[in-house]
């Protein structure tokens, strides 16, 4: 099979056991292993809501949409974002039928903050962060540029899962961010089949989050007036036009059982970076890396670095059957986003130049130091040493 860049790791028996009891008790919908989720994630992460739904794309698709309608923002405003991320946080602005608009990323390839506050017009409403790779970035200065003009801030956490701060908090929580999105997609670090979290500190965007992914249902007004013999039990009212975007028990057990080891393997995850950089230290003129600021302790969902002829050395990986991966192409590229295309000299770079090393549980050192071998025999040997460039 060679080696693959993401291959999730679960704890079988213990997955196993928590659908066994989603089975028994004919309870595999909302409600009971998903409300266990929610409560373990708000212990672990410190965000005081948290709602599970079945994508980290819902999420963000409704973090925009819920902010739209309570800030009453118009179509046509602006949210700056990054171009070098999944589709899924730009479609979440077009979808919502307001306009992204791309500021560049840094060093670390997250949201650079001068070029965030250079893309400030009179139509922004709000940032989207992408803390690409488990990587924070320069997120505290997004932090306060938001804070200074005003600005609403989701932060797209799909790669965060476990992503700390040097004291031990958490991303997001804490009045950071307005909304924080989770992805617990298949191959990111606490791995299900798909299922996400939206994160809050809001009360009232999370009780909208609960209506808005649940058909736009609102079973509170009767389960107030609901009396001991369960009457209106069946009754409803129903105030929007919602989305079905809510997860549910089986993939919550899934979770269940996952989150008790993501802090060991994300360690795992930092031990295979600083293996890789170990074995690229040498060569800083033609293997580029990303900056982690002291503050982060990255969840490293990703290994990246910049190279020359990154396709070539794709197929040459290949080749010796190891599959690295992308990410991301510039979503400027995209016809879509075109209108962008050129606009961000950094995402451009990266777009052209970043390859993600494999990083999961099943690779060894001795992996890294076969893999790294191979990049560094293809840059030197086979590129003549070529600067980066
Ligand atoms: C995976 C990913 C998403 C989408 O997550 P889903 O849970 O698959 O919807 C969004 N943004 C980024 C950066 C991602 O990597």
């Amino acid at each position: 099979m060679g080696i693959q860049l993401f291959k999730a790791n679960f704890a079988v028996e213990a997955c196993l056991k928590q659908v066994r009891e989603c089975l028994e008790k004919g309870w595999t919908g909302m409600g009971f292993k998903t409300v266990e989720l929610e409560e373990a994630w708000k212990e672990y992460t410190g965000h005081k809501y948290a709602y599970y739904l079945n994508s980290n794309t819902a999420g963000l698709y409704m973090a925009v949409d819920t902010l739209k309608e309570v800030c009453g923002w118009d179509n046509g405003d602006e949210i700056i974002s990054t171009p070098l991320t999944f589709i899924s946080t730009n479609h979440a602005i077009a979808k919502n039928n307001m306009n992204a608009v791309f500021a560049d990323v840094d060093d670390t390839l997250c949201l650079d903050p001068q070029s965030v506050e250079e893309h400030i017009t009179d139509k922004t409403r709000a940032v989207i962060f992408v803390g690409l790779g488990g990587n924070t970035g320069r997120l505290g200065e997004v932090k306060k540029i938001c804070k200074n003009y005003g600005l609403k801030l989701i932060i797209d956490a799909a790669h965060m899962a476990g992503t700390r701060y040097r004291d031990g908090s958490i991303p997001g929580a804490n009045g950071e961010a307005d909304i924080t999105v989770y992805s617990f997609q298949a191959v990111k670090n606490l791995p299900t089949g798909d299922s996400g979290m939206i994160c809050t500190d809001d009360a009232e965007l999370d009780e909208i989050f609960r209506k808005k992914a649940w058909l736009g249902i609102n079973k509170d007004t009767y389960t107030r007036a609901m009396n001991k013999e369960g009457t209106y039990k069946w009754k409803y009212n129903v105030e929007y036009v919602g989305d079905k975007y809510n997860g549910n028990s089986i993939m919550a057990g899934i979770a269940l059982a996952q989150l008790p080891f993501l802090d060991r393997d994300n360690a795992y995850r930092r031990t295979l970076a600083q293996w890789y950089t170990d074995e690229f230290a040498q060569y800083p003129n033609q293997i580029g890396l990303v900056t982690v600021l002291d503050d982060c302790i990255s969840s490293r969902h990703l290994y990246q670095i910049f190279v020359n002829d990154r396709d070539g050395l794709m197929m040459y990986l290949n080749a010796n059957d190891v599959y690295p991966g992308v990410h991301y192409m510039s979503n400027t590229e995209y016809s879509m986003y075109s209108y962008a295309k050129g606009s961000c000299v950094n995402a451009d770079f990266a777009s052209n130049h970043i390859i993600s090393l494999p990083m999961h549980m099943e690779i060894s050192h001795k992996d890294v130091k076969y893999i790294a071998k191979l990049v560094v025999k293809y840059l030197m040997d086979i590129r003549g040493g070529e600067r980066l460039k």
